[in-house]
């Protein structure tokens, strides 16, 4: 492992500052991080420390109804929140599927978020794939079971969220601080594809930090759900995920957000099959059509149309536990 320079920042100005200058990274909780530091897949020159920055920790109610979670807040309190599971269960469940205990204490949301790539050629220090700089994704004709079936190319890893899954469905807001000010971006336009730039996943620019994470209020006729198949039960990223967050009358639902995890560079939408539900009583039939459109589109590589049956099964599933 490379030897690294270490910054405590002590304000949001002095981290901003300190991430502004190449090889910095930023530090949260660092389970994600010092992993790719010590497999030196990352150009890790310079650590810095967000960690003592209070305010950007806890789970905090707004006065018009949408809730406020700080960047350096953990999976394990989003899950034992009784404010989140009350309104917004869809992530209550992905923070309470995210590794293993220990993974959910010490990471943070914003690093859940923000996390690399899980690709084991991404992964691997002597392998230089595509992006890390090289001139191949060798997952395109390598061992690609767990690679993308949607928005792949010319890199094919999947985003290794869960709870970017569901942030996805519940409409959330990423704020952001960074040395030209502030702003706050829609979660689909935080994340990008590979094909605008494969060396990156989101479009933080150099000395922007995540601040906190803004749910929009919901109706309370609204319901929401996260599934995620995993080969293992615990310390497992997801093969598929499902969130889905679903407004529903007893006339019919009134709108759908339906995104998928495991199967793209960043959580995927899948319109085709909120199409599908909106304006119409919930049943079997119903379900059974959402779940088809979703995989229409899909790109399996060799090895990954397993992922097809996935998504299906785990998208009726999700929706027949609404009625
Ligand atoms: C064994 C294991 C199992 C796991 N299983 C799962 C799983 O099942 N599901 C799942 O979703 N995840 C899983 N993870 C990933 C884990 O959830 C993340 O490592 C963790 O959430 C990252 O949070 P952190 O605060 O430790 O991030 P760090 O390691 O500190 O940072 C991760 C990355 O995000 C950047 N970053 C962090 N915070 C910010 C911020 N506020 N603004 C801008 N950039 C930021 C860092 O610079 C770094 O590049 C697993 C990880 C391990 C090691």
């Amino acid at each position: 492992m490379n030897n690294f320079a270490y910054v405590k920042a002590g304000s949001l100005a002095e981290a901003i500052k300190a991430l502004s200058t190449k090889g910095a990274w930023l530090h949260a909780g660092g389970t994600d991080l010092l992993g790719c530091a010590r497999n030196e897949i990352l150009p890790v020159e310079k650590v810095v420390s967000i960690t003592s920055l209070k305010q950007l920790k806890g789970i905090a109610a707004q006065p018009d109804g949408s809730i406020k979670i700080g960047a350096l807040t953990s999976p394990a309190e989003i899950a034992a929140s009784k404010a989140v599971a009350a309104k917004y269960a869809a992530l209550a469940q992905a923070a309470a599927a995210v590794g293993t205990p220990q993974i959910r204490e010490q990471g943070t949301i914003g690093g859940n978020v923000c996390q690399r790539p899980r690709c084991w050629y991404f992964r691997n220090s002597d392998i230089q794939c595509l992006k890390k700089g090289g001139t191949m994704c060798y997952a395109v004709t390598g061992e690609n079971q767990y690679h993308a079936i949607f928005g792949g190319g010319p890199c094919f890893f999947v985003h290794p969220s869960d709870i970017a899954v569901a942030l996805t469905a519940l409409q959330a807001q990423i704020s952001i601080a960074g040395p030209t000010g502030n702003k706050a971006v829609k979660i689909e336009n935080f994340f990008i594809s590979p094909k605008k730039n494969v060396a990156k996943e989101n479009m933080l620019l150099p000395g922007e930090i995540v601040t906190d994470i803004r749910i929009p209020p919901v109706s309370g006729t609204t319901k929401s759900s996260f599934r995620k198949i995993a080969a293992r039960g615990s310390w497992d990223s997801a093969l598929v995920s499902v969130a889905v967050a679903l407004e529903i009358e007893t006339d019919g639902a009134r709108s759908v957000r339906i995104a998928l995890g495991g199967v793209g560079p960043y959580p995927w939408r899948v319109e085709a099959a909120e199409k599908m539900i909106v304006g119409k009583k919930l049943d079997s039939t119903v379900a059974a059509a959402a779940a088809e459109a979703a995989v229409s589109g899909a790109m399996p590589l060799r090895d990954n149309a397993y992922k097809l049956d996935m998504i299906r099964g785990a998208i009726e599933e999700s929706l027949m536990a609404f009625i």
